[in-house]
């Protein structure tokens, strides 16, 4: 979602034409775009104002905004490190304090009153995607479910969803432009709820019926989605997957953790077995479905018996792959009352339990795939390969001469790692 907001910030500076600086040294403004999931994004932010400072002892000229996911108490902190300190969802109105005179007159200053009218409409801003063939385009913005742990409720507000009409018309656009993949983005898109326009009749649409709706647009790419809850995943969706023309076989179902009193301390709103049961029903339906997860270990009060209980689920589910995530305790949330009783040396050693049956299933899995063809859109050359992303979300490499960048190409697996497949070229698709 970061990336997909620096792509609408991109574009605005575009408009007032300001140009790519190769590096932060050769720059006039920097404008960072920040995320505070966990603390550690927010240090790197604490790092980069170090930075500023040493290059400002230097050159007066050099102008810094802040952006983004921010939280109230670092807002305080950093409003004395950086010129403005601005709302994402003000971006639109990034040109006034950009001005010269306008932005002596504020220097310091904070813009930040919140209202529901911009909330949804910094969406609409028509971005520069940073790929020619794999675009970002998000649905929704916003979260209401408070999980105890999260920051998004706090730094996004509540959910907003786009109107279908513009969210067909973009994605319309951009496959007419040659595209290959769309990732439809949100905080929590089975929670989408957008107006329809049919026949001079305003109705609401789900997600499901919005990504059936996509999937019938012809032509030649690939539609893949971003996060989801398992306590939304309704088997109206998961038919909605199975019948795909583009949707690919891949899924990220958040589990966070395999103990159900965790979950239920973590306002997950599901159970372990509805959870196991979701993703018995989507393998019924989708056979070659992929599937990787978030975690998050150490969560306060999680004991080692119940971390055993998620490691337990990884060793039934046999995840693709996953994300493990250590637990960062964030100002004003839920969790935050609670004590972060995990040590850090019993989280890494957690972490590394999860890793090692991780790299054990996914290899189970990916060994299967060797001898089998698959299709790969190709993202970059790293060395001697080109390497991309199969259907199932499988980072897939192979060697030609040709320039296979942005192509979807048919591909022979014959070697398979934890996480990663090579392969040779059988044609391009
Ligand atoms: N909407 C998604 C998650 C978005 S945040 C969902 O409902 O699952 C992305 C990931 O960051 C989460 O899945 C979680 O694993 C991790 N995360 C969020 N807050 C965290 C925290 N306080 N500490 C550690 N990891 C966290
Ligand atoms: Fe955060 Fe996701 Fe929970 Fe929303 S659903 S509060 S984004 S973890």
């Amino acid at each position: 979602m970061n990336v997909s907001d620096s792509e609408r910030i991109s574009a605005i500076l575009d408009k007032l034409k300001y140009k790519k600086a190769s590096d932060i040294n050769g720059a006039d403004l920097v404008l960072v775009n920040m995320c505070s999931v966990r603390q550690s994004a927010v240090d790197r932010v604490h790092g980069l104002v170090q930075k500023f400072r040493k290059l400002q002892t230097t050159r007066h000229k050099l102008q810094t905004i802040l952006t983004g996911c921010i939280l109230e108490k670092d807002r305080k902190k950093f409003i004395n490190s950086f010129d403005y300190v601005i709302d994402i969802k003000d971006i639109k109105n990034l040109s006034q304090f950009l001005d010269n005179h306008f932005f002596q007159k504020l220097r310091h200053g904070v813009i930040s009153e919140r209202s529901d009218a911009r909330q949804n409409s910094y969406l609409d801003i028509a971005p520069r995607y940073s790929s020619k063939f794999s675009a970002n385009v998000p649905i929704m913005t916003g979260c209401n479910n408070f999980c105890a742990y999260c920051v998004v409720p706090y730094t996004r507000d509540r959910e907003v969803s786009r109107p279908a009409k513009e969210i067909i018309s973009e994605i319309k656009n951009l496959i007419k432009k040659g595209y290959k993949e769309i990732w439809l983005l949100g905080q929590n898109v089975n929670s989408y709820h957008g107006t329809w326009d049919i026949k001079h009749k305003t109705k609401q649409i789900g997600f499901a019926d919005l990504l059936r709706t996509i999937d019938n647009i012809p032509g030649n790419f690939w539609i893949r989605f971003t996060s989801s809850h398992p306590k939304d995943f309704s088997d109206k969706l998961i038919k909605a997957m199975a019948r795909r023309k583009h949707i690919t076989p891949y899924l990220n179902l958040p589990v966070q953790s395999g103990d159900n009193k965790v979950l239920k301390s973590m306002n997950r709103h599901y159970s372990v077995a509805q959870y196991k049961n979701t993703i018995k029903k989507l393998r019924k339906q989708i056979p070659d479905i992929s599937l990787s997860t978030d975690i998050i270990i150490g969560f306060p009060g999680e004991t080692k018996k119940q971390f055993e209980n998620t490691a337990e689920l990884f060793h039934k589910i046999k995840f693709d792959m996953a994300y493990i995530n250590k637990y960062s305790p964030r100002a004003g949330t839920a969790a935050e009352k609670l004590k972060d009783d995990v040590s850090i040396t019993e989280k890494k050693r957690r972490e590394k339990v999860l890793t090692k049956i991780l790299k054990q299933t996914a290899l189970e899995k990916n060994k299967m795939l060797v001898g089998k063809k698959t299709i790969v859109l190709i993202e970059e050359k790293k060395n001697d390969f080109w390497i991309g992303k199969n259907e199932q979300y499988k980072t897939v490499k192979i060697i030609s001469n040709k320039n296979l960048l942005g192509k979807f190409v048919r591909v022979k697996i014959t070697e398979a790692m934890a996480f990663a497949l090579k392969g040779t070229l059988i044609n391009e698709k």
